[in-house]
């Protein structure tokens, strides 16, 4: 009787872990999809965009080439 206890006890679990496995893949997609996007802040007026538009300069990302110059000089 104990034995058929445990085996139960141990479907149910199972079952439970495989519910509960199924959600944890969906954020990480979500989280991949967002890394995806890699988005940077413009230095002078914070304007935001994906990294291959932005210009760096020393360190520092920049939207266009006027708000480089205007910020070094
Ligand atoms: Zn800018």
């Amino acid at each position: 009787m104990t034995k058929l206890l445990f085996i139960i006890a141990v479907t149910i679990a199972l079952v439970l872990w495989f519910k509960h496995m199924g959600r944890p893949r969906r954020d990480l997609d979500a989280k991949k999809q967002h890394d995806v996007e890699d988005m940077v802040r413009c230095k002078v007026c914070g304007v935001n965009m994906p990294r291959s538009e932005a210009l760096l300069a020393q360190g520092s990302i920049y939207c266009c080439e006027e708000h480089r110059r205007r910020d070094l000089g």
